[in-house]
């Protein structure tokens, strides 16, 4: 039924960068190790993901487009361990819900790539398009049908800024893949598949490179990788708090927690610690609740996550800070 699935899109979708990332994760998900996205009118009016993943079936196609049509999970079990950023399969029907949509892919091994269009709706037939690879989703007139949600929106300029934010928190996380972003017609970034901390420099900026620590400590099968500013850089520059779990962006009070303790022990600092750091463990002791609205972690024993972290960045901290950490 079309409201509910307007109602369910709403929160799906709650802007153009949900909506982004949603479509990002997909092409991750599908293997591309290159990614370009174009928007105009901050995502509003034109949102279009290109990749050169596996792509989709023709058959396939309108499937993608309904309702809890996932290709990830086919069991309980696999939910369990969940590899794939999405599972739900219902990303691409909510963006169906309440955008033009046009899906064009070419799965591997296919002598053709095929399309269909959805326009708030029901997918039509798939048709033959061209397409050298991958697959290009694009989306236009995001709410054209839902006035409601669409007046909700703010001006272009704070949806496009979402929309950057969403593209450098996944761009971040995968530095192994290539992205370019273009907002308008103009080039905003233009990233080769790189280190991690050429990655870091390229959407974090020189000046939070200079002013950063790289950090590579584990234990117990836990890892925290990554850069972590001295406050040096905090004082001049913009609030910057990227936090991975398994590769996904999260913001947890515990984490957030630990870390700010280990800078305030150490550096005597306690305004907002810039870092941007990738957190990895067996992904059977962290649960992530990844509904799109909001991205939850629960560890299993949040203690020695705390412990850990805490002590992972005090040591990094110590090493440069100058100060002497509290015994
Ligand atoms: P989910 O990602 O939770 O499975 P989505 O609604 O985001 O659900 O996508 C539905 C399905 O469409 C995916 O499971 C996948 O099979 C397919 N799909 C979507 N985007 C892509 C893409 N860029 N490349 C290949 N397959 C895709
Ligand atoms: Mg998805």
């Amino acid at each position: 039924d079309l409201l509910i699935s307007q109602i369910a899109a709403g929160e799906v979708v709650e802007r153009p960068a949900s909506a982004l990332k949603e479509l990002l994760e997909n092409s991750l998900d599908a293997g591309a190790t290159e990614i370009r996205v174009q928007l105009e009118q901050g995502g509003i009016k034109l949102m279009r993901v290109a990749d050169n993943g596996a792509g989709i079936a023709s058959a396939q196609l309108q499937i993608a487009l309904a309702r809890h049509a996932t290709s990830k999970i086919a069991s309980l079990e696999d939910l369990e361990r969940v590899a794939s950023l999405g599972f739900r399969g219902e990303a691409l029907a909510s963006i169906a819900a309440v955008g033009r949509v046009r899906l064009a892919s070419r799965a591997v091994g296919a002598d053709h790539a095929h399309q269909v269009l959805a326009d708030g709706g029901r997918p039509g037939e798939p048709q033959p398009t061209a397409l050298a690879a991958g697959t290009t989703i694009e989306v236009r007139d995001l709410y054209f049908n839902t006035p409601a949600r669409r007046k909700f929106l703010k001006s272009e300029a704070t949806e496009y800024g979402h929309s950057e934010e969403a593209f450098r928190r996944i761009a971040l996380a995968r530095p192994d893949v290539a992205f370019s972003l273009q907002h308008n017609g103009r080039a905003q970034h233009h990233l080769r598949s790189e280190d991690a901390r050429r990655r870091i420099g390229a959407l974090l900026g020189d000046e939070f490179a200079a002013c950063a620590l790289e950090i590579d400590e584990s234990a117990a099968g836990l890892r925290l990788t990554g850069m972590s500013a001295l406050p040096a850089y905090s004082r001049a520059s913009r609030d910057a708090q990227y936090f991975f779990v398994n590769g996904r962006f999260v913001r947890d009070k515990l984490i957030a927690h630990a870390l700010r303790q280990a800078y305030r022990d150490v550096l005597h600092h306690d305004r907002h610690p810039a870092y941007c750091l990738f957190f990895d463990l067996d992904p059977a002791l962290v649960d992530v609740n990844v509904h799109p609205a909001k991205i939850e972690v629960r560890f299993r024993d949040g203690r020695a996550v705390h412990q850990f972290l805490y002590h992972a960045l005090n040591k990094a901290l110590a090493g440069r800070g100058g100060e002497n950490p509290a015994a």
